[in-house]
């Protein structure tokens, strides 16, 4: 994860390419920081998308039966990117989620 370019603290939201924190970015423009979650989440799931296909591929490459070692760890590596990518895509729509309720209490 990259760190917040105004207070160093974790962040997966990108202003412009410059990382930023919800809090420094909310600071800054609350509506450009929901249109920067809006496309974390677009992008989160395109990636989670494309893992899923590669998922897919490598186990209809894989031979029924027992596999062997090489495409056990593959079916390992593409499994582990997979759950990943639909870990980051959960935390995109948790950001935006959050954010859009903390706005309707204002
Ligand atoms: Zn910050």
């Amino acid at each position: 994860m990259a760190q917040c370019a105004y207070c160093k603290a974790e962040t997966q939201l990108y202003f412009a390419n410059v990382p930023v924190c919800i809090q420094c970015a909310d600071a800054r423009s609350p509506e450009q920081t929901r249109a920067s979650l809006f496309q974390n989440v677009a992008d989160a799931t395109m990636r989670a998308e494309a893992a899923s296909e590669a998922f897919q591929k490598v186990v209809k490459e894989i031979p029924s039966g027992m596999p062997h070692a090489d495409g056990a760890q593959r079916i390992k590596n593409v499994s582990r990117q997979l759950s990943k990518a639909r870990d980051e895509m959960m935390e995109a729509h948790r950001l935006l989620d959050d954010h859009i309720k903390r706005g309707d209490d204002n």
